[in-house]
């Protein structure tokens, strides 16, 4: 077999559990509640390449995000974006700089690149603190710092303060916001755009739009900003019905504020039911909740009961907000594995 480049060679595939389920909250996608009917397909030209610069759609997340299209450039989701910008900007050997944990694919992309991929770690209760960031980010010099926020897995918001000071000591790193949740925390840095050339913000579709399975993501930065990273993008990445869904969603951004702000009450509902079970609850800003459950095998014994969650060791699981049933069905099943112990 031809060998892959040493740095991509020590990646782990990333796994996806595609296990058939009752209840799924293992990957924290939303419900489909604005595109419920669907659209049909001969009223494309599939023909035809997509818009590649998808003009309209930034128009229309323009309106939404608050900002100008000249301000955005859309992705396959976020995913690609955040792949294109780290290896457009790292050569072998820059540093990419973040708290962990975080994001797993941020060092799957460094690898990708052979960037080095450097985290500091989270507080004990994972909270972050960003003076030691700083502190760490003053020796190596990095090329990128990415602030997940809200984080994931963790759910943890980085106060607005601490992402200025970040900003404000690193003019000459690039500084990603990977704001995938940041529509359930109303913590955003878009309103900084314009003060800081070198803060790219990272937005997606697949969480509060409930829309993963389109895959529509964007960045979001200086005018100036974008248009030099635009030579690095590939072109037609985002697919005709894609643009056209997303579209048709934005128009309907009013129910989205709705169902976040049902998210939120949900979450906060679904962290109290845990704490009764006496799990321990981190505070999150996400439409997910961080735990360490009183119970062994929590993964597998909810497996059992056909319910999916993220587990990342045997302390530590990640469990998606769901809807009010399956929030139910959860909150049920834990009460009997309680009762089992
Ligand atoms: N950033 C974070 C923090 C995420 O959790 C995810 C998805 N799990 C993404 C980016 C990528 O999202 P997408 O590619 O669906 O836009």
């Amino acid at each position: 077999m031809i060998k892959l480049k040493q740095s991509a060679e020590r990646i782990e595939a990333y796994f996806v559990n595609n296990v058939d389920c009752r209840v799924k909250l293992d990957a924290n996608e939303g419900s489909n509640y604005l595109l419920k009917d669907g659209f049909k397909i001969d009223s494309f030209k599939v023909n035809l390449y997509p818009d590649s610069d998808c003009s309209s759609l930034r128009e229309k997340m323009a309106f939404y995000y608050g900002c100008k299209a000249e301000n955005i450039m859309v992705g396959n989701g976020s995913s690609e974006i955040i792949n294109t910008v780290i290896n457009a900007y790292c050569e072998k050997a820059d540093k990419v700089m973040s708290f962990v944990p975080s994001f797993s694919m941020y060092k799957t992309y460094c690898d990708l690149c052979s960037a080095e991929y450097v985290g500091v770690d989270s507080e004990d209760d994972f909270s972050q603190d960003i003076n030691k960031l700083i502190k760490e980010a003053k020796m190596l010099d990095p090329k990128i710092i990415i602030i997940c926020n809200p984080n994931n897995p963790t759910g943890y918001v980085t106060p607005m303060e601490d992402v200025i000071k970040v900003l404000e000591n690193f003019k000459n790193s690039l500084v990603i916001l990977d704001e995938a949740y940041a529509d359930f925390s109303g913590n955003s840095a878009l309103g900084l755009i314009n003060d800081y050339e070198n803060l790219i913000v990272m937005r997606t579709m697949s969480k509060a739009f409930g829309l993963a399975g389109l895959r529509v993501g964007c960045l979001i930065a200086a005018e100036k900003t974008v248009k030099y990273i635009w030579k690095v993008k590939l072109p037609y990445n985002v697919n005709i019905l894609s643009q056209y869904a997303a579209e048709k969603a934005l128009s309907n951004s009013g129910r989205v504020v709705e169902y976040i702000e049902s998210v939120k009450i949900r979450r906060e509902e679904l962290s109290s039911e845990l704490k009764k079970l006496d799990f321990l609850v981190y505070p999150s800003g996400a439409n997910f909740l961080f735990v360490k459950p009183p119970i062994q095998n929590l993964f597998e014994k909810l497996m059992e009961r056909g319910i999916l969650i993220r587990k990342f060791n045997d302390t530590y699981y990640r469990i998606s907000v769901g809807e009010k049933e399956e929030n139910e069905i959860l909150t049920e099943e834990l009460i009997k594995i309680r009762r089992e112990q």
